[in-house]
């Protein structure tokens, strides 16, 4: 497995590879991998010749209250975590390397960036769609996978790639849950026992509403999503939004609605956590 550290290092790789005829796959991480990382490296290893892991805690996608400095991190037991389920190469740069102090081109999106958790975060999309709009130019990847664990992320990069014609394919890997339903997060570690013991109120909600709206009509949708907002503000929780979404166009459902994005996020104590579900609603 190789370490790059450097942008050109990694293009100049990429670059090489493509001309040798691999397909490269990519999977664009900030580190403290778990079981949901992993499960995204097991599916760029089936598409890819090359596995290509991004570690990078990206400044630009951080607002100025946020967490940017206490984001945890452990590259030896990423390493290990990457070699285990065969990436071939990780990129981790610095921030300096990624970002020229006088930068001023971004990706920002108008639309689907605006709800959800574009509400209480600002400018973390921006930072997010250039950092994916740079790794892509990077790593130069036939596909790359993100999680369902970022619904709305997943739905804007897929945005990107179409209104950007990035020649990406972008493939999405399920939501992977610890045992007690909290969906695996890095931030869970933020977490008191406490806390983490009312938080598991958010997936218990997520879950039992997905399995309520599962081919249920559009009418049954606003009880449902009440329900889950008064299960995670009963537990302790601070909501940000508990909201149902049309799953392409993050509008508010409608008739045209086929497939429903219900997502949550919430604070526990001051970690923000957040969790989602698909449904197909009634045809
Ligand atoms: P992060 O390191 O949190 O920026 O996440 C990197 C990628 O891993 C994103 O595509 C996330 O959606 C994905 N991811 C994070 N947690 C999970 C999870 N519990 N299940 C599935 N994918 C996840």
């Amino acid at each position: 497995m190789k370490i790059f550290t450097q942008p050109q290092e990694l293009q100049a790789f990429a670059l090489a590879a493509r001309r040798a005829g691999k397909r490269i796959a990519l999977v664009p991480t900030m580190g403290f991998l778990h079981d949901g990382h992993a499960s995204l490296i097991d599916i760029a290893r089936r598409r890819g010749d090359e596995v290509i892991v991004s570690i990078f805690v990206n400044p630009t996608q951080f607002g100025p209250t946020e967490d940017l400095d206490q984001y945890p991190r452990d590259f030896e037991h990423d390493c290990a975590l990457c070699e285990a389920h065969g990436a071939t190469v990780i990129f981790a740069p610095q921030p300096e390397s990624m970002y020229a102090s006088d930068r001023s081109v971004w990706v920002d999106e108008s639309a689907l960036s605006k709800v959800l958790c574009g509400q209480s975060r600002p400018i973390h999309f921006r930072g997010v769609l250039t950092v994916v709009a740079k790794l892509f130019n990077l790593a130069q990847p036939d596909v790359a996978v993100f999680g369902r664990k970022d619904a709305q992320q997943a739905i804007l990069i897929r945005r990107m790639v179409r209104d950007l014609n990035f020649p990406v394919e972008i493939v999405l890997g399920e939501l992977i849950r610890d045992r007690d339903g909290v969906a695996l997060s890095s931030r869970n570690r933020y977490l008191s026992a406490d806390e983490r013991t009312r938080a598991r109120a958010i997936s218990q909600a997520v879950l039992k509403a997905q399995r309520e709206l599962d081919g249920a009509p559009l009418r049954d949708v606003a009880g449902v999503v009440a329900e889950v907002a008064e299960r995670i503000a009963a537990a302790g929780g601070r909501i940000d939004y508990v909201e149902a979404r049309d799953a392409e166009t993050l509008e508010p459902p409608s008739a045209q609605t086929t497939e429903l994005l219900l997502a949550v996020a919430a604070f526990f104590g001051a970690t923000r956590l957040i969790d989602n579900c698909f449904v197909k609603l009634e045809k």
